[in-house]
């Protein structure tokens, strides 16, 4: 895979030959030099995500500033006949972005990371789509506002941009949906250069305030993992911050139970937001919580409260309560309800104890709920098992009333598989949560010896990473995750489910009918008519067809 270092590392002159040198120089005359990187450690980072490493290296990252720049960088890239990987944070695990041919350009959003306006008369915001969840809403609290959906656990590095693109799971997602259902406004760049808006724009053509105005363009944007266009900026709604939070957390004897109670709340409306463990993944999280992350965590709890006195009775309960509330062989489910009163979160949480009571559910501390709370974008160092294992998810949306049947056929798949397991040090876990009032994501998560590798380094706390052992290369362990991986996904293609993360890994294509298939094509030919974005995303063609 690796070409001459020396060669790839020098700086780049205005005289270069060859087409990625020819390229790279038109880059750096819109860019600067600051912008354009053929650094080879550079490319090999972003040709990778968190699951896998290309074959192939990125020719050039290109990591653009604002709207402008990036329109004549897209044009550039294309007419050049280079296709182009879009990337936020890098935090997804589908091969979505990284490159499937020689020719590739990674533009790195990375650095389009403004919050550029804030707008509490007509409660929007609106970001450069490189903008990470945590600083969004590190620059709405002060002002008491936040957008509905309000990001995935992974958003101290995931960008709102990346979110949109192949829509995400976690807070505020109980009562408000998906990230895409917050969106308001997009200001997208197609593969050639031009620019698209969506949405109500107010008199000035540039204020964004309402989505609804004629077919949803902004919708065909979100969950498109990127083959679409490129998500420059984004507008989304506010809301108030609700005023009370509680927290509830429950212990289950069984899958089943846990998720027949998961689908009665989630029907209910009643939490802004819900996890649940299996016994597998409670295992992990008590290993691998180490008493440092609890200091700082207790920390975060007391600054949380409204007084001191409430939060060191809090983080006390929470150091008493210690991890071990939780039976060995149970399934914990962890609710957050909030809203206006205090009185309509404490029903919503009496109503939560009803329906777990009805399932023999039994409450346990609510530890876990708050933490999560305290502390929503903890750094990313659970992307490793705690023994330096690599980490890897899959998952499913499924209705309401089949999750317990799509997790009992995951489970006899992997009792068939144990053996395998077993042979190659793999075990695993399962995340469980909620959409809206209308489904249930399951989500198996695989730990197994392997080496890491530079994306894992370089995003793992470094003082986290010294306390790891580094594990030797085991491409076989790697290829019973895969084959488990993949198995999983044909269950819930038998189950109808749907995917976030659709990326390269999830079977979109194979579950349209022939009628939504050729409008997805259709609109690839007009948005992307080169095939410059993403090639072999969401189940399109992997061939780019170059400049007419
Ligand atoms: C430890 C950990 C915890 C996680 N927790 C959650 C969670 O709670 N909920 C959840 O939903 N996910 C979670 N994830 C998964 C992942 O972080 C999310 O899917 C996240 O949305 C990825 O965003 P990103 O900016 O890193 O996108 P990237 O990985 O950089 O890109 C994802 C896709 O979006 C495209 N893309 C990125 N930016 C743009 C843009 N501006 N325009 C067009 N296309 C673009 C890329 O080409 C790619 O196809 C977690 C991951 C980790 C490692």
């Amino acid at each position: 895979m690796a070409a001459d270092t020396t060669e790839l590392q020098r700086p780049l002159s205005a005289v270069e030959s060859g087409p990625r040198d020819a390229l790279a120089a038109v880059l750096v005359q819109i860019l600067g030099p600051a912008g354009v990187s053929v650094d080879l450690d550079r490319r090999r980072l972003h040709s990778q995500d968190v699951w896998s490493v290309a074959d192939e290296t990125v020719e050039i990252v290109v990591a653009p500033t604002g709207l402008e720049d990036l329109s004549r960088v897209a044009a550039a890239v294309s007419g050049a006949g280079f296709s182009i990987a879009p990337r936020g944070g890098g935090m997804s695990y589908t091969s979505a972005y990284i490159p499937t041919g020689a020719k590739t350009v990674s533009l790195d959003l990375s650095h389009m990371n403004r919050v550029l306006k804030v707008n509490t008369d007509d409660m929007t915001v609106t970001v450069e789509a490189g903008c990470t969840w945590a600083a969004l809403d590190a620059a709405l609290a002060p002002l008491g506002v936040r957008t509905p959906f309000w990001g995935p656990m992974s958003g101290l590095t995931s960008t709102i941009g990346g979110g949109l693109s192949q829509l995400n799971a976690m807070f505020g997602a109980g009562h408000y949906g998906t990230s895409s259902e917050s969106v308001v406004a997009l200001t997208v760049v197609l593969s050639d250069g031009r620019i698209l808006r969506t949405g109500a724009r107010g008199a000035d053509g540039d204020t964004p305030f309402y989505r609804n105005y004629g077919p949803d363009l902004a919708g065909l944007f979100c969950g498109d993992a990127g083959v679409f266009g490129i998500k420059a900026e984004i507008t989304l709604r506010l809301i108030r911050r609700p005023q009370h939070e509680g927290y509830v957390s429950f212990a289950f004897a069984s899958g089943e139970a846990l998720l027949t109670a998961m689908a009665e709340f989630t029907r209910a409306g009643l939490s802004s937001e819900m996890c649940a463990f299996d016994p597998g993944l409670t295992k992990v999280r008590m290993k691998r919580a180490s008493l440092a992350t609890d200091v700082k965590t207790l920390g975060a709890v007391i600054a949380k409260e409204k007084n001191l006195v409430s939060g060191l009775f809090s983080a006390a309960k929470i150091a008493m309560g210690g991890r071990e509330y939780i039976e060995a062989e149970e399934y914990s489910v962890h609710l957050i309800a909030e809203g206006r009163s205090k009185t309509g979160v404490a029903e919503d949480l009496d109503a939560a104890r009803a329906i777990a009571a009805a399932q023999g559910g039994r409450e346990i501390e609510n530890t876990i709920a708050k933490v999560i709370r305290a502390n929503p974008f903890p750094p990313l160092n659970s992307m490793l098992g705690p023994e330096g294992e690599r980490w890897a998810p899959v998952h499913g949306v499924v209705s309401l009333s089949q999750g317990p049947a799509l997790f009992a056929a995951i489970q006899a798949l992997f009792s068939e598989m144990t053996p395998e397991f077993e042979r190659h040090g793999v075990y695993t876990g399962y995340l469980f949560t909620a959409m809206s009032t209308n489904a249930l994501i399951i989500e198996p998560v695989f730990y197994w010896p392997e080496a890491r590798h530079a994306l894992i380094d370089a995003t793992v706390e470094p003082q986290h990473l010294a306390r790891l052992p580094t594990l030797a290369p085991n491409a076989a362990a790697t290829a019973v995750v895969a084959e488990a991986r993949r198995r999983v996904i044909e269950i819930c293609s038998a189950f109808g489910c749907g995917h976030f993360q659709i990326g390269r890994a999830y079977p979109y294509r194979e579950s349209r009918d022939e009628a939504a298939w050729s409008l997805v094509e259709a609109v690839k030919a007009a948005l992307d008519p080169t095939g410059t974005l993403n090639p072999g995303g969401l189940g399109l063609s992997t061939t780019p067809t170059g400049p007419a």
